[in-house]
């Protein structure tokens, strides 16, 4: 009786570096594997085992800005030091199909989203406490003790945008943070703007036949 419109939802997913986003996209994509997870493009070089193509595209500060100039990019941000955006170009192929996409990118990223992209789902992903964030950017043992240090204060900042978001979740525990994700999608695609057409002939039918009986 309902029809709804076949195009895939953007889901935004952002918050602190440290908070998670990684570990938390990557079991969701398990457990959702329709979902297309976007490749962003970096300036900052390759840690530890990443993989160009995989984990980003990583381009010099030349090649980046190229992409800046040449319109490619649906977001870029600075962020300590390093340029990171979005490339444009399979987002709407991937919705236009049904298939929801996922951006893991930071603050300021997202918020530019939101001003071009209104009907995204913008998640914050929140660490369980800042302890457990510094923890955590500490542990990762990738990047000196400056660069760790600069990343909580940006953290620090980036928590007082949580308001700007749809919604915030925790990642205390990551089936639970996984699961709060699927009912947000859930929900969402249950937006009564998301119904493309109702047919209503068939209940008109019924309650025809209904007044006929009785
Ligand atoms: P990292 O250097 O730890 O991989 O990433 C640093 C931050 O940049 C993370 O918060 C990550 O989510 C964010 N990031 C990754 N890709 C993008 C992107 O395409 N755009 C923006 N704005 N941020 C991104």
């Amino acid at each position: 009786m309902i029809k709804k419109k076949k195009y895939g939802a953007l889901i935004v997913l952002s918050g602190p570096s440290g908070a998670g986003k990684d570990t938390i996209c990557n079991a969701f994509l398990k457990r959702n594997d329709q979902c297309f997870l976007s490749i962003s493009c970096t300036s900052r070089t390759p840690r530890g085992e990443e993989k160009d193509g995989t984990h980003y595209y990583f381009l010099t500060r030349e090649a980046f800005e190229e992409k800046i100039s040449k319109n490619e990019l649906l977001e870029y941000a600075e962020y300590n030091g390093n340029y990171y955006g979005t490339p444009k170009d399979r987002i709407e192929e991937k919705r236009s199909k049904g298939i929801h996409v996922i951006l893991e990118i930071e603050v300021q990223g997202a918020l530019k989203v939101k001003e071009l992209v209104p009907d995204a789902i913008f998640i914050f992903l929140m660490p369980p406490s800042m302890d457990i964030l510094k923890q955590r950017l500490e542990n990762r043992g990738t990047e000196t003790k400056e660069k760790v240090l600069a990343r909580f204060k940006t953290a620090y900042q980036e928590i007082n945008e949580m308001t700007k978001y749809n919604y915030v979740v925790v990642n205390d525990e990551v089936e639970d943070a996984v699961n709060k994700i699927e009912c947000i999608l859930a929900a969402e695609m249950c937006r009564v703007d998301r119904i493309e057409d109702v047919d209503l002939s068939t209940r008109e039918e019924v309650l025809h036949e209904t007044l006929m009986e009785n």
